[in-house]
Parts: C-alpha cells; structure tokens; sequence
C-alpha cells in the first residue's frame, strides 16, 4: 500500500497510467521496462523508508491531542492512502475503498480486485497502477537479485504480529452515540454489540462514552465477514482500554503508558508580578499558583509583593514518548519576600502524605482562621437541641451563624479545596471546602457565589469565596457556617482547631536526606539579572 501512494505520487506514475493499455510488442517492451525502472524506484523508496509500516506496538499507539505522534499508526496509513487515492471532485468508489480496506501491509495480489466494476477512465487508471505495482513486486520477489527490497520487506513482515494484519477503522463518537448507532459504521452488527457487552464491568467506560472520544476497530475481514478482533478506547492521554477477541469472547485489559517525569529547575526575579516572572523564568499557570500557594501561608502575594523579590523553584514535569504532557509536582522551592527568604521542601511519607516543610522540618502550613466572616455577630450558636426557627420543629443547629448585611464577603477558614459549590436544600447557595480530607467547612444561605468558583478548585484561607445572603431556609442576612472532622460536626467555636503538624519525629532522618541534595540544588541556582538593572 505504501509503494501504491509513493508511486500515484511520482512523475513515473504519471507517466505509467497515461499509457493506454495495448497488446502490441512494443507496447509490452515499453511496459516491462517501466517496471524495471519503478521496481528500482521503489526499492530505493522501501529501503529509504525505515520505519516499519505496522507493529502491535504502534497500533496501541495514543496519540495526544493536539501532539503529533512520531508514530505511525494503522488507521493514519490508511487515512493517508485515502488521501492520496482521493480522485480529484470523486466521491470515493467501491475501488477506492476497497484498497482502504486492505491490511496496511499488503503486497501480495488480491484476486477479488479485478471484480471491481467501476468503469470511469481515472478510476481505472488507478486499478491498472494497482494491478501493475502487484504484478512488479511478485517479479521483484522472482528476481531477488535484482531488487533488494523483498529482504527488507520480509524481515517487516516476519516481525509483525497477526494483528498488524488488521484493518483499522477509527470512529469518533458523537453527542448521543452508543455502541448500537456506531458498530454499523465500521460494518459490525448487533450481535457483536451484545458479545461486547457480555465482557463483565471492565467495559463499563463503552457504555458511557463522550462525545469526541475515538473508538478503534481491528477487524479482521473476509468477503462475507467482518469480525471485531480488538477495540480499543482511549480513557486517556495516559490508559486506554484494550477488547481483545478470545475463543468464548472478548477480554480486557487497560494499556498503560509510562509516563516519565523529569526534574527541572528554574529562578525568577519579579519585575512587574509574579506571574510575569513566573512565565519568563519557565514556569506554568499551574506551578505559579502551586509556588504561591506554598508559600501563601508567609507571604501575601497580593500585597506584600516587590520588585526584585525572588524565586528559585525545582519541580517535575511529566513526559510522554518524549514530549511534556503535565507540570508534575514542586519538589523544592525558595521565595525571597522584601530580603525574608523562605524555602520549603516536599517530602512524601511512608504513609504517602506529600506535605511542604521547612528545612527543617516544620509544616508550612498554619491551622485554620476561627471566623469566617469579618464585620459580623454571631446571631445563633452551636446547639444539638434548637428549635428551628423556621419549620418551628427541634432541629439541632449545627453550626454557628454570623448576621451581617447581604453582600458581605464569606472567607474560606482554611486553606483547601471547593468540594461542593450550589444549591442544598435548606442551605440555600452553599459551598463547602474540604481541608485535607479530615476536614470541612460548609458555608450555607450565600447570596452569591465568588465568581469563578468551581469544585476542584483551590481556595487560600482568607479568600473571598462567595456573600452574605438569605437563601434556602433563612430569616435573614446571615452566613451559617459548620466545621466537620471525618464528616461530624464540631462547634466552630469551641473546636480545638488543628495545628499545622510538623514533620513526623521518625520521619525526621529520611526527610533530612532527601531535602539537602534539593536544598543545595536550590543554593546553586543563579538569579536571572533583571531587565531594569541591565540598563
Ligand atoms: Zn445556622
């Protein structure tokens, strides 16, 4: 197939197919060395292209959206073929698509291709340049000596494994597909929906697939058959869940990719904002954020900030077949607020708790904020035993509330992360932060949420995340705030609050060894000189 595209392409092809097919000698002279003169041709074209056509490796291939895999796969030869087979303003023909449909490293003759009964000149061109390259590869595999290629192509062959010989089909998904709409598109029926979906709970994602996934069908063909032989379904950029067909069935497995993290290291100096210097020294939104969330604790970035204050920062990033696919995590960092230096350094326990410290083993977090709210009283207190003032019938008040006018500021106690941001019931507008799993905070009868706020994110402690108000079950302006541990409420007041835990004592010897390479790495680090010092 690919000698087929090469050739369509080349000024001998050109030159082939407007010849006329005749029965005259000299006809038939000029034929035969033509073929001499292609099968030199593509024998330096087979030994030019090294990489082989089809492996089971390339076919589990995942390609990145919008990373051009190296790789070659399967289905992009065949989109490629059809590309280059597309006559000009013709729709394809059963010839085209019967070439489309052949394996991707077919060179052996097919007899069925002559059947074909498309009768238009250009199209028949095509079939004779088709029949011409098989009838020149078998020669050339005739007259080893001459052609080289065969070896090459033979050792490509014995390497592929049977299912390289499949015909790839890809199918995107659509908004309200299902198996059943798209197993017709790759000529597959009913019954292999339902062998499909007898394969147990591993198939689940099948079931529920999204719009803009890709489906890819090996199939394995005959004259009256299509078989579904494998499907693969990236879940992924990083896993993708193989079907592949057994005796009684299909079985699954989920192919992973190594995803292979790589240490960097960067400094900055700030000129204009933190971001800006962040950006320049090579750094993503993300890790930005990352390093002013670390540091958030000591340093207010949004006031404290001045020019010439520093960073030096050592992270990961994650690599995928040799291309940046995710920031990874900071490993080490340094910040320089107004001539105050503060580093901290991640260590993972043997619990898997990953956690900033201080070089020398402090947290570098602090414990919560008691009052959510600046500017307020409290109108109702922690009682298990209250008489709701609303539904007049005993409801525990679990929490504390703080009246204020509507549209006061709500600030998060806590560093931590936006696990619930709507409408509850009774609660009205609410949102609810988690702390590091033990711990949250709900914030209830919010009149409006801070913009942007969404779950996942993180919020800082003392961030805005939303306003006094009245809805859901609410006399009036007022913020019903509750404090849980391990999802049991706790009077906010009264709670003895958690102290930000120093490193584990019997941790203390590792975390000494795994900081002071990183610590020092940090000390080696040079500043970038900045642009208003260089003028
Ligand atoms: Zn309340």
């Amino acid at each position: 197939m690919k000698r087929n595209r090469l050739l369509s392409n080349s000024p001998h092809a050109r030159l082939f197919t407007s010849e006329k097919p005749s029965h005259s000698k000299r006809h038939h002279i000029l034929l035969l060395s033509f073929l001499t003169v292609i099968g030199i041709f593509l024998t330096t074209i087979v030994l030019a292209t090294s990489t082989p056509v089809s492996t089971d490796t390339q076919s589990q291939s995942i390609q990145l959206p919008g990373q051009s895999s190296q790789q070659i796969k399967p289905s992009n030869i065949s989109q490629q073929i059809k590309e280059n087979q597309a006559l000009p303003e013709k729709p394809a023909t059963a010839a085209e698509n019967t070439a489309i449909n052949a394996p991707a490293v077919d060179r052996v003759p097919v007899p069925n291709r002559q059947e074909v009964s498309v009768a238009e000149p250009a199209q028949l061109e095509q079939l004779h340049l088709q029949e011409a390259q098989r009838e020149e590869a078998t020669e050339a595999l005739d007259e080893t000596p001459v052609a080289v290629s065969p070896t090459a192509e033979t050792e490509v062959s014995s390497a592929e494994e049977p299912s390289a010989s499949l015909n790839w089909q890809e199918v995107t998904v659509e908004s309200g597909d299902n198996l059943s709409l798209i197993f017709p598109k790759a000529g597959l029926t009913a019954r292999d929906v339902y062998n499909v979906a007898q394969s147990g709970d591993s198939i689940k994602p099948l079931l529920n697939l999204k719009p803009g996934q890709i489906l890819r069908f090996g199939l394995s063909q005959t004259d009256d058959s299509t078989t579904l032989e494998k499907l693969e379904l990236q879940l992924s950029p990083i896993e993708t869940l193989l079907l592949s067909k057994t005796d009684d069935g299909y079985e699954t497995e989920t192919l992973t990719r190594e995803v292979d993290s790589r240490q960097k290291q960067v400094a900055g100096q700030i000129e204009s904002s933190l971001f800006e210097a962040g950006l320049k020294a090579g750094m993503s939104n993300k890790l930005i954020m990352e390093m002013a969330h670390i540091f958030g604790w000591d340093i207010d970035f949004a006031l404290d900030l001045r020019q010439g204050d520093h960073f030096k920062v050592i992270f990961e990033e994650s690599y995928l077949d040799g291309q940046k696919f995710d920031d990874g995590d900071i490993l080490a960092a340094e910040f320089t607020n107004r001539g105050t230096t503060f580093r901290a350094v991640r260590y993972t326990d043997p619990e898997g708790n990953s956690h900033f410290y201080t070089p020398e083993g402090h947290s570098m977090r602090k414990t919560f904020t008691r009052t959510p709210v600046h500017f307020s009283r409290i109108s109702s207190r922690y009682n298990p035993n209250r008489l709701h003032p609303v539904l007049k019938t005993s409801r525990p008040h679990r929490g504390v509330d703080y009246a204020a006018p509507t549209g006061t500021p709500i600030l998060a106690t806590g560093d931590g992360k936006v696990e619930f941001v709507g409408t509850k019931g009774g609660y009205g507008r609410t949102v609810v932060l988690s702390h590091g799993g033990k711990y949250t905070t709900l914030y209830a009868h919010m009149s409006r949420f801070k913009k942007g706020m969404r779950n996942g994110q993180r919020v800082k402690q003392g961030e805005t995340i939303g306003y006094i108000g009245s809805s859901g079950l609410a006399t009036g302006p007022h913020l019903h705030y509750e404090f849980r541990i391990n999802g049991v409420h706790h009077n906010p007041l009264t709670v003895a609050l958690p102290k930000a835990e120093p490193l584990n004592a019997k941790y203390m010897a590792e975390f000494k060894q795994q900081s002071q390479p990183l610590l020092a790495q940090l000390e080696e680090l040079t500043l970038p000189a900045l642009a208003f010092n260089q003028q």
